[in-house]
């Protein structure tokens, strides 16, 4: 079927599963691998399979971290009674980017890894949203901000988390729509995303 051998064919269906690569892209990093060093391309399966076997996520936020807790959540000079909740981990770069009005983000966060979305079956149980909801019972947060993309799925999972944290004694904010409307806030830009934050309102 494929007119290539068996081992081009493999790596090229494997790298074809990466985002945003197609069959062009998949083939010229292939060859690009088959042309290079045996070192290097030992160094970059090498460093494939280290991703998945030295990270993992933290116990407390969900963040991909290599140490557990990870470094927000064991830093001493870091609110830990603060908690900005994102939707994946790459979100967090957005928010450490933004300077605002107090000089950048000082709390820590909590990292759901998706949003609610009934019509691809995620329900509320499918989020990693237990520990944030533990911490809140246990009356150890003060402020939880809602930084979920102001998409409809993230404006849902925004107003899920709100109504269940509504029960604890926690102040609840929701970042302002600085960040484009539909827009996922890892691209957001710095002062959209400091504006964000600093203009967040109560939930
Ligand atoms: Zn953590």
């Amino acid at each position: 079927m494929s007119r290539y051998a068996e081992p081009m064919a493999r790596l090229i269906e494997e790298l074809k599963k990466l985002p945003g690569v197609g069959t062009k892209s998949a083939q010229r990093f292939a060859f690009h691998i088959l042309r290079a060093s045996e070192d290097d391309a030992a160094a970059l399966a090498e460093a494939v399979r280290g991703l998945k076997a030295g990270l993992r996520l933290c116990s407390i936020c969900n963040n991909v971290t290599d140490v557990d807790p990870c470094a927000y959540c064991s830093s001493p000079t870091r609110n830990q009674r603060l908690i900005c909740v994102v939707e994946e981990p790459t979100s967090i770069a957005a928010v450490e980017r933004a300077k605002g009005s107090q000089g950048g983000y000082q709390g820590v966060y909590h990292v759901l890894h998706g949003t609610l979305s009934p019509l691809h079956g995620v329900g509320p149980d499918q989020l990693r949203a237990g520990t944030l909801l533990a911490r809140a019972e246990r009356g150890e947060l003060d402020e939880v901000i809602l930084a979920t993309s102001p998409t409809l799925e993230g404006e849902a999972t925004a107003h899920w988390l709100a109504t269940a944290l509504r029960s604890f004694s926690v102040r609840i904010t929701r970042i302002a729509t600085g960040v484009p409307a539909g827009s996922d806030i890892e691209y957001a830009d710095e002062v959209s995303m400091a504006r964000a934050m600093d203009g967040r309102r109560e939930l």
